[in-house]
């Protein structure tokens, strides 16, 4: 089978078959050969490796995986692309394509049945319409995990990297910092894709850490302090969590452990660094316990 990335060859699967593209499942095909060469490099993979691929749509960059992985297991929720994967992907014996809702899937059941519990990569051209819940799932489910190379949209990338005192700064920066270091290894324009997409993509690796880089008593409790202190952005820190139902505290005990952590009670959440969260929530936490 030809080398999906070369646009022709794509335009001749899809009139083959009939492919009508399906907006609600995301759907924008990667036709830029150069492209899919940085993303395989950027995450580093080798004959040893184990990758599960989101979303092969028709195949494109699971061709690039299979090259240069040892197994690869591709999930895809549209039925109607499991034959034409049959087709493209025929030469290689170690794939295996899954037809479901990859945020439907037990991934910590498949790695260990397929790769015995050893942390796997994941490659993928995610579906942009749920790439936080595909993302957090991974990470919250203690998935066995090395590296996530993925292409999401530029600003969910940017949102990803970035610390206190940027606009971009939130909940998902926090979140992914505290599993994972994340790179931005590529900025890939619309006409990269077939369809285009309306907004600017870029490739990021997250690489998990081996260890979490602060200390957390209670990570439920820390997540719920980040997600309230964020979900009123202009909102003090105080403020935003007087006003969770998530967080039952009295306004006095917010008002003194935030005394505690040594920042000014009118401080916003939007200031505040992981290692300080982390803080917070053991303070919080003890103040519960008593
Ligand atoms: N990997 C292909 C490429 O790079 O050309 C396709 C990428 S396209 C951006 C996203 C793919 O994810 C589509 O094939 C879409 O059908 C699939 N998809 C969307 N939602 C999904 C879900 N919940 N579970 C699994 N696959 C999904």
């Amino acid at each position: 089978m030809a080398t999906l990335g070369i646009p022709q060859n794509t335009i001749s699967v899809l009139q083959k078959y009939h492919f009508n593209f399906q907006k609600k499942f995301g759907q924008n095909f990667l036709i830029d050969t150069h492209v899919l060469e940085k993303i395989i490099a950027a995450a580093g993979i080798t004959k040893e490796d184990f990758v599960l691929e989101i979303g092969p749509g028709i195949g494109t960059m699971t061709q690039y995986l299979c090259e240069n992985a040892g197994q690869v297991v591709a999930v895809e929720i549209d039925q109607n692309l499991i034959p034409i994967l049959q087709d493209t992907l025929s030469a290689y014996d170690n794939v295996t394509v899954i037809n479901e809702d990859i945020l439907k899937l037990d991934i910590v059941k498949l790695a260990e049945a397929r790769n015995g519990g050893k942390p796997i990569k994941v490659v993928a051209n995610l579906p942009y319409y749920i790439t936080t819940p595909i993302i957090m799932g991974l990470f919250e489910s203690h998935v066995p995990i090395d590296s996530i190379t993925v292409m999401v949209q530029k600003e969910v990338a940017d949102r990803m990297q970035v610390g206190p005192g940027t606009k971009d700064y939130g909940a998902l920066s926090l979140a992914v910092q505290y599993y994972a270091k994340p790179e931005i290894v590529a900025n890939v324009p619309p006409n990269c894709f077939m369809p285009r997409p309306n907004v600017g993509s870029a490739v990021i690796r997250l690489t998990r850490h081996e260890k979490v880089p602060v200390e957390v008593e209670d990570e439920k409790l820390m997540f719920a302090i980040i997600r309230a202190s964020f979900n009123q952005r202009r909102k003090t820190l105080a403020n935003g969590l007087n006003n969770s139902p998530e967080i039952r505290l009295s306004k006095e005990i917010i008002q003194e452990s935030i005394e505690e952590l040594g920042v000014p009670v009118t401080i916003r959440g939007e200031a505040l660094t992981l290692e300080q969260f982390a803080a917070f929530a053991n303070i919080i936490k003890k103040k519960l316990e008593t």
